[in-house]
């Protein structure tokens, strides 16, 4: 490691630090490592890189490609700089991520305290897979209120679990408070961060492991799920052991060609989620204006608002999500055809941190693994329309699509 000086890095300034990879012939993009095995020169060895005594790191060599990729590893300490994190491995996708992780912390019979606001897939994962598979059980509460998460703790409490912006009611969560809590209770504080890299970095506000769906913002472009854990040097290994390692037995295994291409798109990250976030605030400024319901943490009117300030870092905004609400389902869905359809104004698709603008309902979408009584808990109403800016057209060509859609849907007269 370099000599720093007092001042704290930020991510774009790691970024740069890192060693750059070159290719095999002097190519200024690394090359792909595209076995699945490689060549011990020395018989005797094999033992040792086997047992993890000797690896890539020790003057050893790489093993087999579940365990470590070496154009993987690279994604993977990329990442890390983005978060600030000692280390960092990727896997197939953000829940393979976050299975990994969580399967990785806790053992059977531990407690998790989470958000009541997640993602649906983890929701499911820790409400409904956990429980039954592996007797791992969680209590759901409100965490942008820290007492709630307090009264949640118990004895066998091994994770806190939140993301950094709340899919899709965009609350924020304190993490700074959240983290005293769960370390008084030698819990580790876990956060998906796929809404927020750059703007928030968690590992700087106690976060002990970071999560992230890959396949949204950081690639950028819709065409890969992949997904990153990041941690402790000690921690991701831990999760590549051999016997107990989840990546390593589950096998969630990020493809060395996935990590090559999300790799080239790591440089303009931060130009890109400049502009998500920066259109965002015009638009969601110009919504309050014309008196839509609209929320977005980076409108003075946001109960978020000072947190996310807070923590945030300022060159790159509140984040590239808003939402707006129509009131039903069925005013929701009429806007986002008309926004669609007629206007050109985006895509009705889940997903979101791509350069077209994707629109959805979330209540009947990417939240539906949710039953109603956890959905109206988590405050995500039927006619809640999240919509994740992109930065394609002009500001003004797009701002016209949209003032059109919502009078013809009759949300501004
Ligand atoms: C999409 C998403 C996930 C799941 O990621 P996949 O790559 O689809 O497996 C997890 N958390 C959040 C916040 C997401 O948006």
């Amino acid at each position: 490691m370099p000599e720093h000086d007092e001042r704290d890095e930020a991510p774009i300034e790691r970024l740069a630090s890192l060693r750059h990879e070159f290719g095999e012939h002097g190519g200024v993009n690394m090359s792909i490592e595209a076995s699945t095995t490689f060549t011990v020169m020395e018989a005797g060895t094999m033992p040792e890189i086997f047992q993890g005594r000797l690896g890539p790191d020790e003057g050893g060599c790489f093993l087999y490609g579940r365990h470590f990729n070496p154009t993987v590893y690279v994604l993977g300490r990329q990442l890390a700089a983005l978060e600030g994190a000692e280390a960092g491995y990727c896997a197939a996708s953000g829940l393979g991520a976050i299975g990994a992780a969580l399967l990785g912390l806790l053992d059977q019979g531990d407690h998790v305290v989470a958000s009541d606001t997640l993602y649906g897939g983890t929701w499911a994962m820790l409400a409904e897979f956990l429980p039954r598979k592996c007797g791992i059980t969680t209590t759901f509460v409100d965490a942008t209120d820290p007492e709630a998460v307090r009264n949640a703790m118990t004895d066998r409490t091994k994770v806190v679990y939140v993301e950094s912006l709340a899919n899709p009611t965009l609350r924020v969560t304190d993490l700074p408070a959240i983290a005293s809590i769960a370390h008084g209770h030698d819990a580790k504080l876990v956060v998906d961060n796929t809404f927020t890299p750059l703007a928030i970095s968690p590992i700087e506000h106690g976060a002990d492991v970071v999560v992230h769906s890959l396949t949204k913002f950081v690639n950028g472009a819709s065409d890969f799920i992949a997904g990153a854990v990041l941690g402790t040097g000690e921690f991701i290994g831990s999760l590549m052991d051999l016997h107990t390692g989840p990546l390593m037995i589950l096998g969630p295994t990020m493809d060395p060609q996935v990590a090559h291409s999300i790799s080239l798109r790591i440089p303009h990250l931060p130009l890109r989620m400049k502009e998500h976030a920066g259109r965002a605030m015009e638009f969601a400024a110009r919504l309050d204006a014309a008196g839509v319901p609209v929320s977005y943490p980076g409108l003075p009117s946001h109960p978020d608002h000072e947190v996310f300030k807070r923590l945030g870092r300022e060159e790159f905004g509140f984040g590239g999500l808003l939402t707006i609400d129509a009131g039903t389902r069925e005013r929701a869905e009429t806007l986002m055809e008309v926004l669609q359809n007629r206007e050109g104004f985006g895509f009705m698709a889940v997903s979101l941190g791509y350069f077209d603008t994707l629109m959805s309902c979330s209540a009947s979408s990417t939240s539906s693994e949710m039953d109603e009584q956890s959905i109206s808990a988590a405050g995500i109403s039927p006619g809640l329309l999240r919509m994740s800016i992109g930065y394609t057209g002009s500001i003004e060509q797009r701002w016209e699509q949209l003032d059109r859609s919502l009078r013809r849907c009759g949300l501004v007269s």
